[in-house]
């Protein structure tokens, strides 16, 4: 089969569109040379508009894991109650940094499939006056959850406890207005929303989160915040640039302004309801409800079908990729990856290539059910 560009739908690494791998393959830069220094403050104040802060945004090389293990590294005293907010795999991932950080987390654990409600924040804060930090994942990728990270934000102020959010698979994507929603630290990855080559990893902190991160004694050294800080006030990060990243990046948030944020957030929103309403048709289950669904993936199961043979007749036949299920959930369902650089016309074709997995599988199949179902969302779509 024609294996040239991967179609990869799945969450993270998205596709990376060729304007930005061109601008990835400029010549190298010394990083600390004036060239550098226009696209290091031009870069950071596109960064800043993206995450919507008038706070610092660290750029990081390193993977989004990069950035969560910075906000625990640099927020967090050795034997700390923090609160973590778990409720799949990223959520797992800050309960495991924050034991490797010697703090003490008190698990909020939410069923898989479903958000966490504000409220059973708000009683674990209530109960736990001494934690003053709280972990939490925007878009958790492992159910294909989007958390209600407004109303999360609200709760941990009323206890005066600094709200932390993993937004790798959602920033970009779903909106995240840091300052407006009152969120002390929001970290990201390069490869999901912003359409990059994985390497980068970003994190927005506000005075407060700066004010706590002086007076935590983690340990620290690549990842102190305060390095980036200091060194952000000469265009330059501590240690070397990811230079062509920096390039690449400059171009993808270029793309991003002229698209609009409105209109970016609209795309994965008639994006998700395209694939969801697809899937349906073709007598998937959804794996979360409305309600908490995700404008940046989707998770199924049934159809019929086991998800990881259908999963591999796709992509054998079609050469698209989805990702399976992750933890208890592998094997159960099923993952759509519908961010960064994709289009409404490529979940019609990515509809397509289930049905034509479904077939290869000897299910029965109406050709163009579930792809006639998403053209069908999309012209309706106001
Ligand atoms: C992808 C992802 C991460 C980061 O993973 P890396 O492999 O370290 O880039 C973190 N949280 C969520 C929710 C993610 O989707």
């Amino acid at each position: 089969m024609f294996d040239g560009d991967k179609l990869l739908r799945v969450p993270g690494p998205t596709p990376v569109p060729s304007r930005v791998a061109l601008a990835s393959a400029r010549p190298m830069l010394w990083h600390r040379s004036p060239e550098f220094v226009e696209l290091f403050r031009r870069v950071e104040s596109r960064l800043k508009a993206l995450f919507e802060t008038e706070g610092d945004v660290l750029i990081i090389a390193g993977s989004g894991t990069a950035a969560m293990e910075s906000a625990v590294a640099n927020l967090t005293s050795p034997g700390e109650e923090v609160v973590v907010l778990n409720g799949g795999k990223f959520g797992e991932r800050w309960l495991e940094l924050a034991h490797a950080f010697g703090a003490k987390p008190i698990e909020l654990k939410y069923p898989y499939g479903q958000g966490v409600e504000p409220d059973a924040l708000d009683r674990v804060l209530a109960q736990n006056p001494g934690a003053k930090v709280v972990y939490a994942t925007q878009n958790e990728s492992s159910t294909a959850v989007l958390n209600d990270i407004e109303a999360l934000a609200k709760v941990a102020r009323a206890h005066d406890a600094l709200l932390v959010v993993d937004a790798v698979s959602s920033l970009g994507g779903a909106p995240l207005p840091m300052d407006a929603w009152g969120v002390d630290v929001v970290v990201t990855g390069s490869q999901k929303c912003l359409m990059l080559p994985p390497g980068l990893a970003f994190v927005g902190v506000s005075p407060r989160a700066w004010e706590k991160a002086r007076a935590s004694r983690g340990h620290r050294y690549y990842f102190d915040w305060s390095r980036y800080k200091k060194a952000a006030q000469n265009a330059e990060s501590p240690y070397t640039s990811a230079v062509s990243l920096m390039y690449a990046l400059d171009e993808s948030l270029a793309m991003m302004e002229e698209e609009g944020k409105e209109a970016r957030f609209e795309r994965h929103r008639l994006m998700r309801a395209m694939v969801r309403e697809g899937l349906r048709a073709l007598g998937f289950t959804l794996f979360v409800e409305d309600r908490w669904a995700s404008p940046t993936l989707t998770a199924a199961t049934g159809g019929g079908v086991d998800p990881e043979a259908l999963r591999k007749a796709v992509r054998k036949k079609t050469g698209v990729t989805f990702a399976g299920g992750q933890g208890d959930l592998k094997g159960k369902i099923f993952r759509i990856g519908h961010m960064g650089a994709a289009t409404p016309l490529d979940m019609v074709t990515t509809l397509a290539a289930v049905e034509m997995g479904l077939a290869e599988l000897g299910a029965p199949v109406a050709w163009g059910r579930g792809a006639g179902r998403a053209l069908e969302v999309w012209k309706s779509w106001q």
